[in-house]
């Protein structure tokens, strides 16, 4: 017997047919004679509708600020949740399944104050724990927290994969199961590459980065959690008949482990080929080569929300000029160039220069914290398309390529099959 978290999101839960199959999902597993706990995203689409409706709202007169209440925005939008977790709770019972359920306040799902995308500070898992012992189903509406002033809170979007892995921590599960509209995570984009793989498991410090650049199966927030807390977690397809063979398998599972790097036996030097697009270069040119240059471009940018990324800083030659080369958003682009002609005389540059459509493919894998050579084999396989290479970064299981963006999808194939990635 095991404790077992099962999430399903937005796609899974879209119809009513849909949760009935959802339910059966879950059956299978109460009827192993597991202890089950579901999470459950709202309707597909339910959330982006909520959300349309807060912003067509008339604004307070004479308000200073053009947003609306973010209290009222959280009460409005979690309410998607608790739709799909009644739901799917009447469909459980239905079927003869003892289950109940919970809005993120009944549990409760403790959260910090900022409404909107608030983050979990506690869960108080013993009141389900005791009710899972006696047989009983909890579904619990993803995405939902109570603040400290003891308002309805929500995560940020896609925050019930947050909800599902926090709650596995809190009730110490075996496994949590996040059911997608994907059956895994893939080497790479399979829309790309279509000898992209499934990957059987992938390192909790690998998912991160693959979450961070964009490859959108799980909320980034949930895999840190996930990492911290050492939650072994599954993804895994609704779409599947539940009860085909082997979809109750209770240690391999169709679909991709995210485990500790100890888990995984058989490691490869490269996991997988992320991109992100709609990249943009700032370069500031002739910089005076001094202390606290660097706080100066990067601290105002820092101050008004910009997410700098990749940032290459040249030597100069005599010590007294450097060029210094930083990645944006691309729609933050136009933000940075004010931010940095607002300090001008404080940076000290002579010119400002910037590009857009950029695109930043990775290579990511653990394996080479302990193989020299990874970089270069990239390097030369992008060489060899012709492919020009604007900027490069490393951290210890990544190597991440600036590249213009019609190359993308030329890049994220070559560097793919460069590292054998489409050979099982
Ligand atoms: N329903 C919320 C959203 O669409 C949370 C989630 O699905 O994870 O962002
Ligand atoms: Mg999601």
């Amino acid at each position: 017997m095991a404790r077992i978290v099962m999430k399903f999101g937005g796609t899974s839960v879209a119809d009513l047919d849909r949760i009935k199959n959802v339910a059966r999902h879950v059956k299978r597993e109460v009827d192993a004679g597991h202890e089950v706990a579901v999470v459950v995203s709202a309707m597909s689409g339910k959330t982006n509708e909520l959300v349309g409706w807060v912003q067509n709202m008339p604004k307070v007169a004479g308000a200073n600020h053009s947003i609306y209440d973010a209290r009222e925005y959280d009460a409005i939008v979690a309410s998607g949740e608790q739709v799909t977790s009644g739901l799917l709770a009447i469909a459980l019972q239905a079927m003869g399944i003892n289950a109940r359920s919970w809005q993120g306040w009944q549990i409760p799902i403790r959260t910090d104050s900022a409404h909107g995308a608030a983050r979990i500070l506690e869960i108080e898992g013993t009141e389900i724990i005791r009710r899972m012992g006696e047989g009983q189903v909890a579904v619990v509406a993803g995405f939902q927290g109570l603040g400290p002033d003891n308002r309805l809170s929500t995560l940020g979007r896609g925050g019930s994969d947050t909800s599902a892995v926090a709650i596995a921590a809190a009730v110490k599960a075996d496994r949590c199961d996040i059911y997608t509209d994907v059956d895994g995570v893939y080497t790479t984009d399979p829309r790309i590459e279509p000898k992209a793989r499934r990957l059987k498991k992938i390192a909790f410090e690998e998912m991160l980065e693959m979450a961070s650049l964009g490859a959108k199966v799980l909320q980034v927030r949930s895999v840190e959690l996930a990492m911290v807390f050492k939650v072994r977690t599954f993804v895994r397809s609704s779409f599947e008949d539940p009860d085909a063979p082997g979809m109750g398998d209770l240690l391999n599972p169709p679909g991709t482990l995210i485990c500790d790097e100890e888990e995984i036996v058989e490691q490869e030097v490269v996991t997988g080929i992320a991109y992100a697009k709609d990249e943009a270069q700032i370069s500031l040119r002739r910089l005076a080569d001094r202390p606290g240059v660097s706080a100066a471009i990067f601290g105002p940018l820092a101050e008004s929300h910009i997410n700098v990324d990749m940032i290459v800083q040249n030597i100069s030659e005599d010590g007294s000029k450097t060029d210094m080369t930083f990645t944006v958003p691309s729609g933050d682009v136009e933000k940075a160039l004010r931010v940095l002609g607002e300090n001008k005389d404080k940076i000290g540059y002579d010119v400002v220069q910037n590009e857009s459509g950029l695109v930043k493919v990775s290579v990511i894998g653990i394996g080479m914290r302990s193989h020299a050579g990874v970089a270069a084999t990239a390097f030369q396989a992008l060489a060899e398309k012709g492919i020009n290479i604007k900027a490069i970064t490393t951290s210890e299981i990544k190597i991440s390529i600036l590249i213009d963006g019609p190359y993308a999808e030329l890049a994220v194939r070559t560097l793919h099959s460069c590292y054998g990635l489409d050979k099982s």
